[in-house]
């Protein structure tokens, strides 16, 4: 399907004076003939000589109108209102023949968060913030200078890092006679939510990384491939690790929010890192079951919890001090054992961010006892820094695992308070 917008004469006379103001109104006055069943938008100039879609995965452009020959006016629309401010756009555009187009993203709901980022293939990436030519003072209108040609261009905020590239990523590492995969749950629309184990012991303790609860956190799922990549390699202490813990890894908790390019939410508008008080979606219930099932012999073996996101800048998110916490101050020692590591690298650490008692860290903290962090990288932290300092992070969580007593055994100094041993998948935890 197509959608050939109607132009307003006007708009030619303007083009190149016209306000933000009115551009945000044009763009909200298009009809919605072109809007997929998807979410996704199919555009055509009057001439036919440029396309511009958000059919793929991942794709978000609510709806398109030309407002010249060479002007296009984007709305980009989120999911639910209001919403976190994560203002998430992708499409790709097309010329018959070779010309630069002005492309005009209007938000509404939200504001320019995201550096576009560009790619032939859909495949690599490069940063491409000197497309933006010009924003408003709002940052809810935003001017992009792009070279169209007859080669597809893709461009949003992010590399896209779709649930099919995420499957391919972890069928590579199912090759590894010591990690296994398998669906622990179905997404609102049926998706599989997919998860990892990666151990060489029948008896292990556990470790449990997360990813994608909010979609357009793709540095956060970047650092967790290269977290979950160094616990899986052939390093002598990777294969230590292993003898002893496992590593239970969802890479995508939210594959319906992926798939549709959200700035937040699940299908059904649910910020799921905002649902671990009261389990209503079926993502939050599927990994929260898995968690509590980190037990042996009825007592809970969980040792670290991570949840992967991406925020402003590089930072560790963890609750408020807990006397009871085990392993018993190990985020003080890990922290300081990254930026050992690092020494150029700052290691940013935010106790009692979100200390509200419906993301995955506080409900883990409170209800297990279990030290849970929020791992945040940067939006437009360089993809080679993630790359090490993710990397570093695991071998260093390693290293200071391994030095702990094992869990439960009689010398172990800090035995964690089990206030919830119950794994039912209906049970709603109130406390
Ligand atoms: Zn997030």
């Amino acid at each position: 399907m197509r959608f050939d917008a109607p132009v307003p004469p006007f708009c030619t006379l303007l083009c190149w004076i016209i306000p933000f103001g009115v551009i945000g109104w044009l763009a909200s006055t298009a009809t919605a003939d072109g809007i997929l069943p998807n979410g996704g938008a199919d555009f055509a100039s009057r001439d036919g000589g440029v396309t511009i879609t958000s059919d793929f995965p991942g794709g978000r452009m609510s709806q398109c109108q030309q407002i010249s020959s060479d002007a296009f006016a984007i709305t980009i629309e989120p999911e639910s209102d209001p919403i976190n401010d994560s203002a998430w756009y992708a499409f790709r555009i097309q010329s018959s023949r070779p010309k630069s187009v002005r492309v005009l993203l209007h938000y509404v709901g939200g504001s320019h968060r995201y550096d576009p980022k560009i790619s032939r293939d859909g495949e690599r990436w490069q940063s491409a913030a000197h497309l933006v030519t010009r924003t408003s003072n709002t940052l809810q209108d935003v001017e992009l200078l792009v070279h169209a040609d007859e080669k597809p261009l893709w461009i949003a905020g992010q590399e896209l890092l779709s649930t099919d590239e995420i499957s391919q990523w972890s069928n590579q590492l199912t090759r590894l006679p010591h990690v296994d995969k398998k669906p622990i749950g179905r997404s609102v629309q049926g998706r599989s939510v997919e998860q990892l184990t990666i151990t060489e012991c029948d008896d292990p303790d556990y470790i449990f990384l997360i990813a994608r609860q909010h979609p357009p956190e793709v540095t956060g799922a970047i650092g967790m491939l290269h977290f979950v990549d160094a616990v899986a390699s052939d390093t002598p202490l990777a294969k230590k690790f292993r003898k002893r813990f496992a590593a239970v890894v969802i890479p995508t908790v939210n594959p319906d929010g992926v798939h549709h390019g959200h700035w937040r939410c699940n299908a059904n508008g649910v910020d799921l890192n905002r649902d671990w008080s009261h389990f209503t979606q079926p993502e939050t219930r599927a990994v929260r079951d898995q968690v509590l099932q980190c037990r042996r012999a009825g007592e809970n073996r969980l040792c670290l919890f991570v949840d992967f996101h991406s925020t402003y800048e590089d930072v560790f998110y963890i609750p408020a001090h807990n006397p009871q916490i085990f392993p018993a101050g190990f985020t003080q020692r890990w922290f300081a054992s990254i930026q050992k590591r690092f020494p150029g690298y700052d290691v940013s650490v935010d106790a009692n961010h979100n200390a509200h008692r419906s993301t995955s860290k506080a409900w883990v903290d409170r209800t297990l006892g279990v030290t849970a962090v929020t791992y945040e990288f940067g939006d437009e932290t360089d993809r080679e820094t993630i790359r090490r300092v993710a990397g570093g992070a695991a071998e260093e969580m390693m290293e200071l695992l391994l030095d702990l007593p094992a869990k439960g055994t009689p010398d172990q100094e800090n035995k964690p308070v089990i206030r919830l041993v119950s794994g039912s998948a209906d049970e709603t935890i109130s406390r």
